[in-house]
C-alpha cells in the first residue's frame, strides 16, 4: 500500500508519516497542489491525505479536480483540517473527500487516522449483492466492498436482485431506495421479507439521500436492518456493512450449532443411524400417512447372533467395529424413505413406508445376505431377521407392528438364528 501525502506542515508530516509507516504503508510527501497532481500522474496510489490549505491551491478545488478523472474517482481522499463547522464537512463531501480529519489536537489526528485505516483494511468474507441503478455509486460502494474483502455482485434493478437472492447466498443486500425498475428498494425490502427461505433473512442496507428521511423511516420500518446516507462516507459505510456481515455470520453460526446439537439428538454416534428416540417420532409420522394415503407399511427387527460372543472374544472395541460396521451396511441397502434406526446394542428396525409383505420379505432376505458376506473386523456375523407388514396401518400401529416382528426374531433365534421369519399376526399376543 502506497500513500500520497500533500501537506506543508512539517508536525503533521512527521505524525502522518509515523502513523503510515506503522500500519506497513510506504509514503510519498509533497507540500504543493502542482507537485500532488505530477505525483498522482506518475504512480498509483492507494491512499491520499490532503491538506485543506496548500500554497498554490486550495484543497477542495484540487479534490474536485481530481474526481473529475475517471482514474482518480475511487481513491481514498482523507482531509486534514483545523475548521470543524458543518458546512465545510458539506462542502468537503460534495468536492469528493472520502472523510475529514481536524488538527486541532495532534493526538486525535493519530488515533484518528490509524483506526481509520485500520478499519478500512480489516478484512471480511462473505457475499454482498448490490443493488444500485446508478453506474457511479455502484462502482464506488463497489470499490469499498471489494476492499473489505467482500465478493460483490451488481444489479441495477430490484427485479434484478429478486432473481439473484434465491441462489446467491448472500451475507448482505445493499440497495438504493429509488431504483430504476419497477420495484424500489422499499419493495425490495418487503419482497425478501416475505420470501419463504432462509433468504428472508438476509441483512440489508438501504441507501438513500440524506434529506429522505421519510424513506429511510419507511424502509426500515419494512425490515432493513440500517442505511447509509448518500453521500457516502466511506468510514461509516464500512463499518455499518462490517456490522451486518458480522452479526449475519454470527447468527448462521448459531443456527449450525442449532443442526449439530438436533443432529447430535437424534443419531446413534457409533452406527450414525437413527436412535430410537427419533425412531418413535418418525414412524408415529410414517404409520399416520400410511393410514391416510391407505398405503402399506412394513417393519423389519435385525437382531445380531451371539454378538456378546464377539465381545467375549475379540473384546468392546471389536464389537464397536463390528456395529458400525453393520450399520453402514444397513443405511446402504436401504430405499430412500425408509427409516433405520439402531433400537438398541445390536439390534436394529428399518420402517419401510409404501411397502407390502412380499417386498418387505425380499429386502429381509437381502439383508441377511448383506451382513453374512460383509465380515467386519475379518469375523463371520449373521443375524436373526423378523419382518412384520400391515396393509392398514389404522389396525396396526407401530407399537403392534413392532411387537410383531419382535416375536418373529425371537422365533428366528429359536429355529437356528442366522434367517428371516415372516411376522404372523394371528401370534400375537399379550
Ligand atoms: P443372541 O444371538 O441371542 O442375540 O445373542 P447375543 O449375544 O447377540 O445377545 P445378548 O442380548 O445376550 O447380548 C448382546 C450384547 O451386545 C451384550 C452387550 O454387551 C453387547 N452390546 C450392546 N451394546 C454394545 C455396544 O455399543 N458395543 C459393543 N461392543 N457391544 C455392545
Ligand atoms: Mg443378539
Ligand atoms: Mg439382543
Amino acid at each position: 500500500m502506497h500513500a500520497l501525502i500533500i501537506e506543508d506542515s512539517p508536525v503533521f508530516v512527521r505524525i502522518i508519516e509515523h502513523v503510515l509507516h506503522a500500519l506497513g504503508f510506504e509514503t510519498t510527501f509533497v507540500g504543493t497542489a502542482a507537485d500532488g497532481s505530477a505525483a498522482l500522474d506518475q504512480q498509483v496510489f492507494d491512499l491520499l491525505i490532503l491538506d485543506l490549505h496548500l500554497p498554490d491551491q486550495d484543497g477542495l478545488e484540487f479534490c474536485r479536480q481530481l474526481r473529475a478523472r475517471a482514474s482518480h474517482r475511487l481513491l481514498p481522499v482523507l482531509m486534514l483540517t483545523s475548521d470543524e463547522s458543518e458546512p465545510l464537512l458539506r462542502r468537503a463531501l460534495e468536492a469528493g473527500v472520502t472523510e475529514l480529519f481536524h488538527k486541532a489536537r495532534l493526538a486525535d489526528v493519530q488515533v484518528s487516522l490509524r483506526d481509520y485505516i485500520t478499519r478500512l483494511q480489516r478484512q471480511y468474507k462473505g457475499r454482498v449483492l448490490l443493488v444500485e441503478d446508478s453506474p457511479t455509486t455502484a462502482a464506488l460502494l463497489r470499490y469499498m466492498l471489494t476492499r473489505m474483502s467482500l465478493t460483490v455482485d451488481h444489479v441495477d434493478t430490484a427485479e434484478a436482485a429478486l432473481a439473484a437472492l434465491p441462489d446467491g447466498n448472500y451475507d448482505l443486500i445493499v440497495s438504493d431506495v429509488v431504483l430504476a425498475g419497477k420495484i424500489t428498494g422499499l419493495g425490495l425490502v418487503r419482497a425478501v421479507r416475505a420470501m419463504e427461505s432462509e433468504v428472508s433473512r438476509t441483512p440489508i442496507l438501504g441507501l438513500s439521500a440524506s434529506e429522505d428521511t421519510a424513506r429511510k423511516i419507511e424502509m426500515l420500518k419494512l425490515g432493513a436492518n440500517d442505511y447509509v446516507s448518500k453521500p457516502v462516507i466511506e468510514e461509516e459505510f464500512v463499518a455499518r456493512v462490517g456490522n451486518l456481515v458480522t452479526a449475519k455470520q454470527l447468527f448462521d453460526q448459531v443456527l449450525e450449532q442449532r443442526r449439530e446439537l438436533r443432529e447430535r439428538s437424534i443419531r446413534d454416534p457409533l452406527t450414525g443411524l437413527y436412535n430410537r428416540r427419533y425412531l418413535a417420532e418418525m414412524s408415529a409420522q410414517l404409520f399416520a400417512q400410511a393410514e391416510r394415503e391407505h398405503q402399506p407399511i412394513s417393519l423389519i427387527v435385525l437382531d445380531l447372533d451371539h454378538f456378546k460372543a464377539v465381545n467375549d472374544t475379540h473384546g468392546h472395541d471389536t464389537g464397536d467395529v463390528v456395529l458400525s460396521g453393520i450399520g453402514k451396511l444397513l443405511a446402504q441397502s436401504c430405499r430412500q424413505g425408509d427409516v433405520l434406526a439402531r433400537f438398541g446394542g445390536e439390534e436394529f428396525v428399518a420402517v419401510l413406508p409404501n411397502c407390502a409383505e412380499e417386498t418387505a420379505r425380499q429386502c429381509a432376505d437381502r439383508l441377511l445376505d448383506a451382513v453374512r458376506t460383509l465380515r467386519p473386523a475379518g469375523l463371520d456375523i449373521t443375524a436373526s431377521i423378523g419382518v412384520a407388514s400391515a396393509n392398514d396401518a389404522a389396525a396396526y400401529p407401530f407399537d403392534a407392528l413392532f411387537k410383531i416382528a419382535d416375536q418373529a426374531v425371537y422365533a428366528a433365534k429359536h429355529g437356528g438364528r442366522n434367517q428371516v421369519v415372516m411376522g404372523n399376526p394371528m401370534l400375537q399376543a399379550d
